[in-house]
């Protein structure tokens, strides 16, 4: 039987998602609030340039992934060639132990990782389409009224019924989604607010990246710095000069993503202030006063930039977070058998563009193993 499967947003857990759900007869439709796919692993254009202001790269983690990306196209891709250095609190440079995994983006940038998976699709992306609320209920005349789910958006539009509906916006648009969501009769209403106080939980921090452009090129080694004491205003610096196809010859163009607390403080500050500040440190960090002085800007906040752990207890040190996992657990099983599935890189437990994209992955054969 054809179903009809709604995914909400279009970074790599809803194409994912997709992506899996291709070759099947379901008719897939992606709500994405954006112009454009690709959710946090995101690409601008300005002045001739390219550059990825969300997700740097992508590492290629197994051989799944990288078969994966390969099957995608390798045309246009890049492997990014020079190594990511170290910083202290102190701002010392030092170089890495050149055990680099490989990093990828694409020349046109790292959206592509979306835009390819789609295309391999039959899906309908809507996009600046924001999901505002959901209900459940029986579809009329469809198998007897069948149980699906219908979605409003923010301009009173309805999507669906869809048969299974997946969720992938960061863990705290999730919550306020399961907040306004109806699901009526004991069960639902119990399953719901289970699974809505555990995504609750999900805590996300913040990143604001700043890009500084400059009309003359960098000359040192490294493509990117990153502070593993997690004590400096600056969490990670790059040069998207390093990624062919980004930044024309004889100029420099840096990301620049401020810690978790910076971030968080200065979220609003205007961007010629946050800039100046960025400059700053980053000139101090690299030792080039140069860099002061960029010839232009462009920011963007990550208000829900990276999780802090799982939904299901997960961490990325292995420990358990949460008070109640197994309640947890029965709470997203009674979910997804009634057709409703969380995924992202927070369901996954890891803030990195593979662990969405396998996430949506496994979310999708569920579904299709399901209907
Ligand atoms: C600054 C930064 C740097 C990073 N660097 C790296 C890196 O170098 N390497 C790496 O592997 N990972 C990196 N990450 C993490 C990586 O970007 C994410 O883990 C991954 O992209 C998450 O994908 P997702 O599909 O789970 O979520 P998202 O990409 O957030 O997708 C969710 C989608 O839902 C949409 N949406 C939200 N609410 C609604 C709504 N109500 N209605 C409709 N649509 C909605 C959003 O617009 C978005 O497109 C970085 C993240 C940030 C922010």
């Amino acid at each position: 039987m054809m179903a009809h499967i709604g995914i909400v947003g279009a970074g790599l857990a809803g194409a994912g998602a997709a992506y899996a759900l291709r070759d099947t007869d379901h008719d897939v439709t992606i709500l994405e609030k954006s112009r454009g796919v690709g959710g946090r692993a995101a690409t601008r254009r300005k002045d001739g340039c390219r550059y990825d202001h969300g997700a740097n790269y992508v590492k290629l983690p197994d051989d799944r992934t990288g078969d994966l990306v390969r099957d995608l196209g390798e045309d246009g891709l890049v492997d990014i060639a020079e190594p990511v250095w170290t910083f202290g609190a102190d701002g010392e440079i030092a170089p890495g132990d050149g055990a680099d995994e490989h990093k990828y983006t694409w020349e046109a940038g790292i959206t592509q990782f979306a835009k390819r998976l789609l295309a391999e699709t039959d899906a309908e992306v809507r996009k600046t389409t924001r999901a505002e609320s959901i209900a459940r209920g029986k579809a009329a005349g469809r198998d007897g009224g069948a149980d699906t789910w219908t979605v409003t958006d923010t301009d009173g539009a309805e999507h669906g019924p869809f048969d299974a509906l997946l969720l992938t916006p960061p863990a705290p648009q999730t919550a306020d989604l399961l907040a306004a969501t109806e699901w009526s009769g004991e069960e639902g209403e119990d399953a719901l607010a289970a699974l809505r106080t555990a995504v609750d939980g999900v805590e996300f921090r913040t990143v604001r990246t700043l890009v500084l452009h400059y009309p003359f090129e960098l000359d040192v080694p490294w493509y990117g710095l990153v502070d593993v004491d997690k004590a400096h205003e600056i969490g990670w610096l790059s040069r998207e000069e390093c990624k062919r196809g980004h930044v024309p010859d004889g100029e420099s163009l840096l990301i620049v993503q401020m810690s978790p607390e910076w971030s968080t403080e200065h979220y609003d500050d205007p961007l010629d202030e946050a800039a100046d500040a960025a400059a700053t440190r980053a000139a101090d960090l690299v030792g080039d006063d140069r860099l002061t002085d960029p010839d232009w800007v462009d920011d963007q906040g990550w208000r829900y930039a990276l999780p802090n752990e799982g939904l299901v207890g997960d961490t990325d040190d292995g420990s358990t977070a949460g008070a109640d996992g197994d309640g947890v657990a029965d709470a997203v099983a009674t979910a997804r058998e009634a057709g409703l599935f969380p995924a992202g890189d927070w369901v996954a437990g890891r803030g990195r563009v593979a662990a969405a994209l396998w996430n949506g992955i496994d979310a999708g054969e569920s579904i299709a193993e399901r209907l």
